[in-house]
């Protein structure tokens, strides 16, 4: 899908080369790589750590990885691979042969090999893996004679039919209430041999079931599954690039925005088995806790098993303590490759080892994945080690996951209370933190088709699939029956930041039924139940939650930030990010809370506030509806009379919670018909209410409607043609102003004028502001400082941003409207084709959520560059939602805004972008200093 290059390359007669090099395959083994760890855009993530590995000494088996730029050749040449594709495989297996003294297809010693993607960031689940090539009619008979255990060798057998079967040759579920076909074929054999568990079926059953399988593929096919290791390894190469792009992965790329051009690399390896009995063994480990990011060796394995084993969940692994019973020298061992792999990689890892025999094998590693409470843990102790700086530090934290931090979590009673009514249905374990309520749904598309309709959704399954994908995002939060703390479920949820309690063996899932059977109850589809993805606790119905540790003690203050890490930690970071970031931090906020939050958060005055909110307030809308109906200027002015003190007793409270910080309030914005009732029943309330007739109130709404009221009368258009509501607005904000600062408060304000487009708009305006500022002053015999300034929010204002700005003090841009504008796309309703354009990749992300940068943001630079060519001091922000958004915080960083605002609890995600935006660029600068 992804810039449908094959298509247009498919034109030329000459194949397109992917990159300079025509090195696509590059060895590793017996403590030699030709590639390193620097090299994951060229090997993927997974191909350069492995070569890193090998270089550091690290047991790693050997093997070849096929290069990302491989991939994108053969997207550009119609799936094809280079001429010198052949030759260089070749070479590489012969390497890999010397190195293990194994043979491909070979009658005395067989080499196997494992077949397996690796992106340049890793996409766990959404690829496909092949374990087990090599295996055949024959060889693995040799295997079974050599090892002793002939039902050892036809389960590699048949796992590996399977898996080629399945990926490579399409044999796949084809309905949503299908069952996995190869999974149905090994059922009709358990039933009719007798047995339950896989683990009951011997060699001949397996042996049976392998010709079982064939039949099927042949069945399903019409072709015979390969029995040359050769054909089986282009099979699996070919699948292993095609499934780049496969529906999951595409899927996952554009939650993460990985540019589908990357392409992913091959790595083919040399087999090693956890599953050769009591003294093998396979796990997946971190060097720290990826919940808590507490320093502790963690993870979990499973004894006689291979890797899908432990990731699928379909037995609930150890954890990795007990590994110092079972196998004691293997667990030193991996503590000390603990060490090793935290001392190369300065970060935590992630990764997946063997145990073949009593012998540890290193199969992989990563950074791991992190929720944003270890992510922020591990960083600031990362300092502390003296394993980073804290530069370094800032960096590691995704400014995105601080709002994981802030989630909230159980109210504490309401849980104790739900325990002691016997509502705790089980535990689990606790794999994605933070407190979640929801109705349950079982299966990905009614999690999205509820989602979609606003429903608070948990999404409960067995286990969980790449295939869930859509619903894992769609929902509030995950609860699995089955898998461990590095299950499928687990995994995405902690990238996700999703709520998620896994592995809650009590609960038995019945698809069919649409029911969950736990603690002696059925769940049925839409119950509400509630998961605490912290302790891994599930309930019956609704809890109430409670603020984060970091909200309890900057907003609720019940808690003390001295007692609790975490809070001290996420400070200790703001304080980093304080140090060298340049862009300003405001905050969206029309109250006096939500601006004493935002300071506790740490944002320096107020960027927007939108004075509509406050009419919204009580009675106060009878007032403003009073003035909307008034048929005459007086009877307006009347009305606006009765709003003064309201709209003055607002503006003192947000000022004083400023305490001295800027305050930008606008000036009345949105079509007054949304201050009218529109439903006969609130019409005739208001008209009750005003003393007026029903069908005075419906003719004025009547009068008012507008087909496209976003760009009808409104903003400055509203000021412009009612001068008394700016004059009754500029009032309320100075006389409020004055009488703060009386009591010996600083304050600061700033009036903005909204929707500009026309210098002369603006002048009209400011005659207002400037001669009811002389008025205020002259009757309070005082003066007080003020700005006035404008939001550039349609393209003609950011097109005559140097006219404007002879009157402007400030620009705000306000991003919401100036996407709208710009796009010709309504923020409220291009919800309707936004997805598919996404899915499309018309447009790469939504445009409302991450600044369109080509298109807004070149506005924005021209209305920067002529605003700063007229006033070279003019203060610069931007105050739509984007504000919040690292991306866009970090392109306002580059085309050098002053400031940023958004809404409180997205400060600190915003001073976190702000820092790492200045790291960006240090980086850049570092880099360009080399070249
Ligand atoms: C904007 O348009 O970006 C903005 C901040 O104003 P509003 O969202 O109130 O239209
Ligand atoms: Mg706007």
């Amino acid at each position: 899908m992804a810039k449908k290059i094959t298509k247009k390359s498919a034109a030329k007669s000459k194949p397109k080369a992917a990159g300079k090099s025509s090195k696509y395959v590059y060895f590793f083994g017996s403590g030699k790589a030709d590639g390193n760890g620097s090299q994951k855009a060229l090997l993927g993530g997974k191909g350069a750590n492995l070569h890193e590995m090998t270089r550091i000494g690290l047991p790693v088996p050997p093997g070849f990885t096929v290069t990302t730029e491989l991939c994108t050749y053969y997207y550009d040449n119609k799936k094809s691979y280079p001429k010198v594709l052949a030759e260089q495989v070749n070479t590489a297996l012969a390497k890999l042969e010397a190195a293990t003294g194994k043979k491909f297809g070979d009658r005395e010693d067989p080499l196997l090999v494992s077949v397996r993607s690796g992106a340049r960031e890793s996409m766990p689940g959404m690829m496909d893996t092949i374990l087990n090539l090599g295996l055949n009619d024959e060889t693995v008979e040799v295997l079974a004679a050599k090892s002793g255990n002939p039902r050892w060798a036809y389960d590699c057998y048949r796992r590996f039919v399977q898996m080629y079967g399945d990926v490579v040759m399409g044999v796949q579920k084809v309905g949503r209430d299908d069952h996995e076909p190869f999974d149905e074929v090994m059922d009709e054999l358990k039933h009719k041999v007798g047995v339950t568990e896989d683990t009951d079926l011997t060699a001949d059953h397996l042996k049976e079931l392998v010709s079982r399988f064939n039949d099927l593929i042949k069945k399903r096919t019409g072709k015979a599954f390969p029995q040359k290791p050769i054909d089986q390894l282009w099979g699996a190469m070919g699948a292993v690039f095609g499934s780049w792009m496969n529906d999951r992965a595409i899927v996952y790329r554009r939650k993460y925005h990985i540019p589908h051009e990357w392409g992913t690399a091959v790595n083919v390896q040399t087999m090693v088995f956890g599953n050769l009995g009591d003294t093998s063994a396979t796990g997946v480990a971190f060097t720290r806790d990826p919940a808590s990011g507490e320093k502790v060796f963690y993870g979990e394995y499973l004894i006689n098993a291979q890797g899908e084993d432990v990731v699928a969940g379909t037995r609930t692994p150890q954890p990795i303590a007990k590994l110092a019973q079972d196998m004691p020298k293997a667990h030193a061992e991996l503590v000390q490759v603990c060490k090793t792999l935290e001392t190369r990689f300065k970060d935590m890892q992630d990764f997946e080892f063997t145990i073949e025999d009593n012998k540890l094998y290193m199969l992989q590693t990563r950074n791991g994945k992190r929720t944003g409470l270890a992510a922020i843990r591990i960083a600031v102790e990362m300092v502390e080690e003296k394993v980073i700086d804290w530069k370094e530090a800032v960096g590691r934290v995704p400014a995105d996951s601080l709002t994981q931090v802030l989630a909230p979590i159980f109210d504490r009673k309401d849980r104790d209370d739900a325990v002691k009514n016997g509502r705790l249905l089980c535990k689990g374990l606790p794999a994605g933190p933070g407190a979640a309520s929801g109705h349950v749904v079982f299966n990905a598309e009614d999690a999205v088709e509820r989602a979609g309709k606003g429903e608070r959704v948990l999404l409960c399954r067995v286990e969980t699939s790449p295939e869930d994908l859509r619903g894992m995002i769609a929902a509030e939060g995950i609860l699995t029956a089955r898998g461990g703390v590095s299950s499928h479920a687990a995994l995405v949820a902690r990238q996700m930041g999703k709520i998620c309690v896994c592995g809650a063996q009590e609960i038995v899932v019945d698809y069919g039924a649409r029911v969950m059977k736990v603690a002696g109850r059925t769940i049925k589809e839409g119950d509400f139940i509630s998961i605490d993805g912290t302790l891994g606790e599930v309930y019956e119905g609704e809890l109430k939650t409670a603020p984060s540790e970091v909200v309890q003690v900057l907003v609720a203050k019940t808690l003390d930030g001295k007692t609790s890490r975490t809070y001290q930690q996420f400070d200790k970071l703001m304080k980093w990010c304080d140090k060298i970031r340049r862009l300003g931090i405001r905050t969206n906020a029309d109250q006096p809370d939500q601006a004493a939050n935002a300071i506790a958060f740490g944002a320096a005055g107020i960027g927007l506030c939108r004075t509509e909110h406050m009419f919204f307030e009580g009675d106060r809308i009878y007032a403003m509806r009073e003035m909307i109906i008034a048929e005459t200027k007086e009877a307006r002015e009347e009305a606006l009379r009765k709003l003064l003190p309201l709209q003055r007793d607002d503006f003192a409270g947000i000022f004083r919670a400023m305490k001295g910080y800027p305050v930008t309030i606008r000036t009345l914005d949105p079509p007054l018909h949304e201050f009218l009732p529109q439903t006969e029943e609130a019409q005739r309330e208001t008209a009750a209410q005003l003393g007026i007739t029903t069908e005075k109130i419906a003719a004025r709404v009547a009068a008012l409607h507008e087909a496209n009221p976003m760009l009808g009368h409104r903003g400055c258009r509203l000021g412009i043609t009612y001068p008394e509501i700016t004059e009754m607005q500029t009032r309320a904000i100075l006389e409020a102003a004055i009488q703060v600062r009386k009591e010996g408060i600083p304050v600061k304000p700033e009036i903005m004028i909204v929707l500009i487009g026309f210098p002369k708009e603006l002048q009209n305006q400011l005659e207002i502001v400037h001669r009811t500022a002389k008025q205020v002053m002259a009757e309070k015999k005082t003066k007080i400082g003020y700005m006035v300034g404008t939001m550039i929010e349609i393209p003609r204002g950011a097109l005559c941003a140097d006219e404007i700005a002879k009157d402007a003090e400030f620009f705000s841009f306000g991003t919401n409207d100036l996407t709208q504008t710009t796009l010709g796309m309504s923020r409220d309703d291009s919800g309707t084709f936004l997805p598919h354009y996404q899915e499309l990749e018309i447009v790469k992300r939504n445009p409302f959520e991450a600044i369109d940068q080509d298109g807004v943001g070149q506005l924005m630079k021209i209305g920067i560059e002529k605003g700063r060519k007229t006033r070279p001091d003019i203060k610069l922000g931007i105050c739509g939602e984007h504000g919040g958004e690292p991306s866009s915080v970090e392109f306002c960083h580059r085309v050098g805004l002053t400031y940023v605002s958004c809404s409180p609890f997205r400060v600190p995600v915003a001073r976190l972008a702000a820092a790492q935006a200045v790291l960006k660029e240090e980086k850049a600068g570092k880099s360009r200093e080399i070249s």
